[in-house]
């Protein structure tokens, strides 16, 4: 019997997994609390997304994410190309120097997570078996006999033998059916405005592929290209931080992104327009969930309803396409063992995901202890510091002498290799050999933090 399934939340997640059931043949109900997204691209910055205020927050599709769209939704790679979003290797340090010989998926997607959003619910509005409700809440689910039997919406109970949880990292439903293994503050409070280069201006460089990141002392900044000429910039600062608190105001803001020489030529008289107000985003964390014995069959957490990772780090959509798929792929082999459903992706989550959570709380603890020993005024070596030794990070830097060193730090950047794969002795060789002949992470990048703190305050 083909299972009745309901997808709550129109996320990446939710939209992803939608799509994929729809065209191995599942019908699905997919109900979502926010609008319909608007039919022309160009209305986007109109459409209104309380439920995930983090559209309107920096975003980069990593390697994983456009390897998997490429995979099983390509028509929705190609849709996004073809809508102003950009594919940018990231196989060399060098930007655009990549040639025949370069890792394809070392290539990142420049868009808006809004643009993605609207492609994927274009392509799903367009399957027969999806039905979109989209401006509907799920209130809570029903269970019966240890099997979900479906959710409360306004006008009564969907029916349902599956309910695919891409409600969110608030969602209504986590909470009750699962258990939170980890839950671990990120430490850092994001600001963010979104911008378009004018018409006809020439497009500044970006420091590394889609990104300008300014590792700054005490705080963190970034610039990250979208699609359609859209960019946004975000200043991130420790929530305790009261000094650099009023970032959440846009007059505050633009004083501070003003006084960064890596911003200058975006923001240049006759360069660029702003999109929006700021907008901040605090009380992130990273959190992992997993079933429970009690967890109804038929319930899965998919997305940030299953685990969150600090943002800082991009993994979020790649993650959740990677669930996606895996849903998918499962309930099409059986669509009748939902044990079996369960038991795959706690196994995924286990083996796969849960080494990814704890990397990024660990670099989490590594750049609160940092930015605060900055601003304390302590003297540090820079990047070096943030996690004591061999991280993605580092590498980064030591790979614009070393291509090796480059190509392990982006695929685990990209999530290409497992979350250890930095681990490896001869990566650490090679670091040492080029400390050895005298390279040395740079210092700390950006403005002073005292200089970003007089901006604010005016
Ligand atoms: C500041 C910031 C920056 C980020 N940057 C990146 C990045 O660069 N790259 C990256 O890959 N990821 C990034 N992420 C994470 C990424 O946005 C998400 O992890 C990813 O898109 C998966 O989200 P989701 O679909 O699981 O959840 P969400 O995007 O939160 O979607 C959940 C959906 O469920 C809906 N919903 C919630 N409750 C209900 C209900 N009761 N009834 C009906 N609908 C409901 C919501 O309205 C929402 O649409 C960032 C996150 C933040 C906060």
């Amino acid at each position: 019997m083909t299972p009745r399934i309901v997808v709550l939340g129109g996320g990446v997640a939710g939209l992803s997994t939608a799509l994929l059931l729809t065209r191995r043949g599942f019908p699905v109900t997919l109900v979502e609390r926010d609008p319909e997204p608007p039919a022309d691209l160009a209305d986007l910055a109109g459409w209104k997304r309380p439920g995930a205020p983090q559209v309107r927050q920096l975003h980069t599709f990593l390697g994983l994410f456009r390897t998997r769209l490429r995979e099983h939704l390509p028509d929705v790679h190609a849709d996004l190309l073809a809508h102003g979003a950009e594919d940018i290797s990231m196989a060399s340090p060098r930007a655009g120097a990549a040639d025949g010989t370069a890792d394809e998926a070392l290539t990142v997607i420049a868009s808006r997570r809004g643009t993605v959003e609207w492609a994927l619910h274009r392509a799903l509005a367009r399957e027969p078996g999806a039905e979109l409700r989209y401006g509907t809440s799920v209130r809570r689910a029903e269970s019966e006999g240890g099997r979900i039997t479906g959710v409360h919406v306004r006008g009564g109970l969907l029916e349902a033998d599956v309910v695919i949880d891409a409600g969110g990292r608030r969602s209504p439903l986590a909470e009750d059916f699962t258990e939170a293994v980890g839950e671990v503050d990120c430490g850092v409070v994001y600001n963010t405005r979104f911008y378009q280069l004018l018409d006809g201006v020439e497009r500044p460089p970006l420091h590394r592929g889609v990104t300008t990141m300014v590792a700054g002392s005490g705080f963190g900044a970034g610039l990250f290209y979208h699609d359609n000429r859209t960019f946004a910039i975000g200043i991130g600062r420790l929530p305790e931080d009261n000094a650099l608190k009023a970032l959440r105001e846009t007059a505050a803001f633009d004083q501070a992104v003003a006084v960064f020489p890596e911003f200058a030529p975006w923001l240049a008289e006759g360069m660029s327009r702003p999109l929006d107000e700021v907008v901040p985003m605090a009380g992130l964390k990273n959190t992992f969930r997993r079933l429970t014995p009690e967890t109804p069959l038929g319930y899965l957490p998919v997305g940030d309803a299953l685990c969150t990772t600090d943002p800082a780090f991009g993994r979020g959509a790649s993650v959740a396409l990677a669930e996606a798929v895996l849903v998918a792929d499962t309930l099409q082999r059986a669509p009748e063992d939902l044990p079996g459903l369960a038991g795959a992706l706690g196994e995924f989550a286990e083996r796969w995901l849960r080494p990814w959570y704890e990397d990024s709380v660990r670099a989490d603890l590594g750049r609160t202890a940092l930015w605060e020993a900055e601003i304390a005024g302590a003297d540090l070596p820079g990047l070096g510091a943030v996690a004591g030794g061999v991280n993605s990070f580092v590498l980064l830097e030591a790979g614009e002498h070393d291509q090796v060193l480059w190509e392990a730090a982006q695929r685990h950047i990209n999530l290409l290799d497992p979350a250890d794969s930095l681990e490896r002795p001869e990566l650490k060789e090679r670091l040492d050999a080029l400390l050895a002949a005298g390279w040395r992470p740079r210092p700390a990048t950006g403005p002073a933090y005292g200089d970003v703190v007089a901006a604010v305050a005016g």
